[in-house]
Order: structure tokens, then sequence, then C-alpha cells
């Protein structure tokens, strides 16, 4: 059965990094289905420079018309911290029970993990599939050594052939992109075009996101 997955972040605002994390992950899982998930208040780190509403519509902007990346907007429907668990419960209860689902992490988000709200029970609703990330430093907390030598594994296809319960090990080619560059460049009035989609960069130049505006953003 073709494996869910589920991307979530800040996506303050969307990259090239993400998009072509989703496009290989889909690639390596042979998923139906990517969704991006942004999150309402993300509840390990400081609150996004844009709101919401605004980073979804990016997010729309920049997937439209790519073959298999949808958004999910369920996290800005809830109040509160967006916990992650509670996302995959729900995505969980409108699967099924045999749909492999996976939670798509960058390398930097999984690093992490230990600190999330019932981080260990993660696995009994979904596998983790983890990407290579350039700025991810290789330190790594003994609890994920622990959890990378009970269910880790380098092939995608184990993923298919259950519903949760594996951590993948993904390797992609490197993008050095982070929306914390992007935010930089934008406040500093420099050009970000091929760091995001030029949608996106259509839509902060006419709004004025970001401190962004000069006329130097379309080029
Ligand atoms: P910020 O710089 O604001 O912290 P970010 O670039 O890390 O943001 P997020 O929206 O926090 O972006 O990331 C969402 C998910 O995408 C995380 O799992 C993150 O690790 C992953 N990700 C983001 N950029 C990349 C990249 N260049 N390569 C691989 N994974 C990435």
């Amino acid at each position: 059965m073709s494996p869910l997955a589920l991307l979530g972040g800040t996506f303050d605002p969307v990259h090239v990094g993400h998009l072509r994390a989703a496009i290989e992950a889909r690639e390596a899982l042979h998923a139906d289905e990517i969704r991006m998930l942004p999150c309402a208040v993300p509840p390990h780190r400081e609150q996004p420079a844009v709101g919401p509403e605004q980073r979804l519509l990016m997010l729309q902007a920049a997937i439209a018309g790519i073959p298999g990346l949808r958004t999910d907007a369920r996290e800005l429907q809830r109040s509160g911290p967006s916990y992650t668990y509670d996302t995959l419960l729900s995505v969980r209860g409108e699967i099924g029970e045999r749909r492999p689902l996976v939670l798509v992490l960058g390398a930097d988000a999984f690093a992490g993990l230990p600190t999330w709200y019932r981080w260990r029970e993660i696995t009994n609703v979904a596998h983790i599939a983890v990407l290579t990330r350039p700025d991810a430093h290789g330190l790594i907390d003994p609890r994920l050594e622990d959890l990378l030598a009970s269910a880790g594994t380098a092939d995608p296809a184990r993923l298919a052939a259950a519903a949760a319960g594996q951590v993948l090990r993904l390797q992609i080619p490197p993008m050095p992109v982070s929306s914390t560059l992007v935010r930089t460049r934008l406040r500093q009035g420099r050009s970000v075009r091929f760091l995001v989609p030029d949608a996106v960069i259509d839509m902060i130049a006419d709004t004025g996101w970001y401190g962004a505006g000069s006329p130097v953003q379309r080029a």
C-alpha cells in the first residue's frame, strides 16, 4: 500500500530546500502524496515572522502544479501549540490502521525529537524518514541512537511493508538553504531568487512581508 508522507514545518517562508526534500522523500518512498503541514504555533522555537494564513498561502503558491504535493491546514485549525503526535493521530484516524504513514524530518528536526510531546509514541503511529541536511550538526542524543539501533533502516521498501515503526535514514542532495537565510536576505533588501519559488517572491514583494518590498526583491 502506498505510504502517505507528511512534511511539517513553520515554512516561514517555504524555500527550495523544503520542496526538494518533499520530492526526494516522495520518490524514495514511492508515496502517492506528500502533505506539507504548516504549524500554527511551533512549540520548540521562536514565533514565526509571518502569520499562519500567510505561510499557508505561500506554501500553496509554491506547490501549485507539482504532482503529489499538497498542503494540509489541520494544524491551523487547532488552538494552542501544534503537537506532531496529535497531528499524526488525527491523520491516522482518517487513513485507517493499515496504510503506511511517514513523518518526514530534516536531520536538524530529528536531533530535537526527544524534546517533543510524546515523542517515544510517534513510531507507534507512523514511520519516520530522516533526511540529511547540510547545516545539521553530527551530534546525536543517545536516546535517538537507541531508537536508530532498534528501528533504523536504510531501505525505503521496509516502510511500505508496515503501517508504522521504522526509522529510515535517507541521503538527499545537500541544499544549504533555510528560512532564516531567506528572511535575513529579505531584511537586507537582497535577492532571494532561486532560493524560493518565483510565485512566493511575487507574493512577498507585493505584500512587504518580512520587511521586504523594495524593487530588488524581484531581481
Ligand atoms: P528556520 O531557518 O526558520 O529554522 P527551516 O529552513 O529549518 O526554518 P522549517 O519550516 O523549520 O524550515 O523546516 C521544516 C522541515 O523541513 C524540517 O523537518 C526541516 O529539517 C526540513 N528542512 C528544511 N530545509 C531543509 C533543507 N534545506 N534540507 C533538508 N531538510 C530541510
